[in-house]
C-alpha cells in the first residue's frame, strides 16, 4: 500500500506520524492532505530517512538543491561535498542530476549519504543506455526510458522527475511559435528532440500508466516534469508551456488515483507580474497537487547572482501557491557549481522561502525574527549569530571591521541609534 492507500484508508503509516512530528503538524492534517493529493511526503518505502518533509499547501515552503555530476566533471567525491554543504545549509530534498561518470554508482552514494529525501531524473540514463550500445541518443528506444524509470525507482530514490506532458502537441506548438531560448530543460530537449526525429508520440506519455505501476512499487512520489519550460523571459507563458502544464494536470489526476503521490514542475524565467497568475494556473490545472518551481527567474540580466534572481522569484511564487523551490547557485548558466556555491545557493533559497512562510502566515515563522529583532535591539551579538540563517557568515562578517565599542558595531559606533535612554 501507498501512503495515498492508508491515507485514504484513515490509515496513520508510520512515515505520515514521523514527518508530521518533524513537521510540527497532526498526523491527520497530513493524512488529510495525502489523501486528497494537496499534499506529499517524499519517502520511498525502505528508505532511512532522518529528516523526511511534506509539501503541500497549509505547509511551510521545502527547498531543494540539485547536484550531480556532468560530463567534465564526474567525480563522486565532489558530489558528497556538495550534498554535505546542502544538508548542512538546510535543504529539505536533494536531486542527483548527474550526467557524468557511472550514474548509478553517484547515484547509490548519495543515496546512502543522504538525510533527505532524494530525487532523481531516468532521462538522463536513458540516453546512456543508447549511447552505451553503440547508438545515439536519437535511437534510444521506449525501453530504455522505461527501464531507466524502472532503475531509479529500484534504486530507492524517493522521487523522479519524469517529463510526461512533452506531447507532439505541445512539441507543434513550439515549431509553430519559436522561441528565443527553445527548450532549456535537459530531459525535455532530449525527449522533444527524440520525438521530432522518430516522428513518435512520448513513451512516458504514452505508457503513463507503465510509469505509475513502477512508483507504486516503492511509493515513489511522481515528479511531473515541466520540460517545455520557459528559459527566458521573453518565452514565458507561451502556447507549449501551458498547453504542457493542462497535460500534467490530466496525468496528475491519474496517478493520484491510482495511488501514487504526484509534484507538478513549473518555471524557469518569468517577468515578476507574471508569476502570480502562472501559480494560480497550476493549481487551477492540476487540481492543487504540491507545484515545485524552478525559480522562477525574474530577470535574465544577471549572470553570477542568479541566487538573488532566483529568490526574488521564490518568494513571490510561494506567495501565490508554490510549496516547493528548487534552488539555483551563484553558477546558474555558467558552470558546474561547486559545494560553495551549493551553500549559497541553499541559503538564499531558505530566505525566498522563509518570507514567505512569514507572508502566509505558517505558525512560528513570524516568531524567529521577533527574536532576533529582540536580540538586534539588545545588541547580543551572540544571540544574533545563534539565530541568524547562516551564523558562521554573520560572525565572519562582524569580525571583519570589529567596533572599538562592544556594544554597538563599526557602522555607527557611539551614533548607535539603538543605544541610549529607552524612550521607544
Ligand atoms: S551601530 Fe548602527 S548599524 Fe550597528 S547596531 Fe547600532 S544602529 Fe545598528
Amino acid at each position: 500500500m501507498t501512503l495515498i492507500d492508508l491515507a485514504r484508508n484513515n490509515e496513520l503509516a508510520p512515515r505520515i506520524v514521523k514527518t508530521a512530528e518533524i513537521e510540527n503538524v497532526s498526523p491527520e492534517f497530513l493524512r488529510a492532505g495525502l489523501a486528497n493529493g494537496t499534499m506529499v511526503i517524499p519517502w520511498a518505502q525502505g528508505h532511512e530517512l532522518s529528516r523526511p518533509c511534506a509539501v503541500g499547501d497549509g505547509l511551510s515552503v521545502k527547498i531543494n538543491a540539485n547536484i550531480g555530476t556532468s560530463p567534465d566533471a564526474g567525480d563522486i567525491s565532489g558530489e558528497l561535498e556538495k550534498l554535505k554543504a546542502a544538508v548542512d545549509a538546510g535543504a529539505h530534498a536533494v536531486m542527483d542530476l548527474s550526467t557524468g561518470g557511472n550514474l548509478r554508482e553517484i547515484r547509490k552514494s548519495i543515496r546512502d549519504a543522504c538525510p533527505v529525501s532524494l530525487g532523481s531524473v531516468p532521462m538522463y540514463e536513458a540516453g546512456y543506455m543508447a549511447i552505451d550500445s553503440g547508438r545515439t541518443f536519437r535511437q534510444m528506444t521506449a525501453g530504455d526510458m522505461l527501464k531507466a524509470v524502472r532503475l531509479h525507482v529500484a534504486d530507492g530514490v524517493d522521487f523522479i522527475t519524469v517529463h510526461c506532458g512533452v506531447t507532439l502537441r505541445a512539441v507543434e506548438y513550439l515549431k509553430k511559435n519559436r522561441r528565443v531560448c527553445g527548450v532549456v530543460s535537459r530531459g525535455g530537449a532530449l525527449l522533444a528532440r527524440w520525438m521530432v526525429a522518430n516522428n513518435q508520440e512520448n513513451p512516458l506519455f504514452e505508457r503513463f500508466d507503465e510509469v505509475i505501476d513502477i512508483c507504486r512499487e516503492t511509493d515513489c512520489t511522481l515528479s511531473l516534469g515541466d520540460g517545455l519550460r520557459p528559459g527566458a523571459l521573453a518565452d514565458a507563458g507561451d502556447r507549449a508551456q501551458i498547453e504542457e502544464l493542462y497535460t500534467l494536470g490530466e496525468l496528475a489526476a491519474r496517478a493520484q488515483k491510482r495511488g501514487v503521490q504526484v509534484i507538478i514542475e513549473g518555471p524557469g524565467h518569468v517577468p515578476f507580474d507574471q508569476i502570480a497568475m502562472q501559480m494560480k494556473l497550476e493549481k487551477r490545472a492540476c487540481n492543487n497537487a504540491p507545484f515545485y518551481v524552478l525559480g522562477p527567474l525574474v530577470t535574465d540580466i544577471a549572470p553570477g547572482y542568479d541566487h538573488l534572481v532566483c529568490a526574488i522569484g521564490g518568494t513571490m511564487a510561494a506567495v501565490n501557491g508554490a510549496n516547493f523551490l528548487c534552488y539555483v547557485t551563484p553558477a546558474e548558466h555558467l558552470r558546474l557549481p561547486d559545494a560553495s556555491d551549493v551553500r549559497e545557493g541553499v541559503i538564499a533559497t531558505r530566505i525566498a522561502a522563509h518570507a514567505a512562510d512569514i507572508a502566509n502566515g505558517i505558525p512560528g515563522a513570524r516568531d524567529w525574527d521577533d527574536k532576533m529583532s529582540a536580540a538586534r535591539k539588545s545588541r547580543d551579538w551572540e544571540k544574533m549569530f545563534e539565530l541568524a540563517i547562516d551564523p558562521e557568515f554573520a560572525r565572519a562578517s562582524r569580525a571583519k571591521a570589529p567596533s572599538a565599542k562592544e556594544d554597538a558595531c563599526s557602522m555607527c559606533g557611539d551614533f548607535c541609534a539603538l543605544k541610549g535612554e529607552d524612550y521607544f
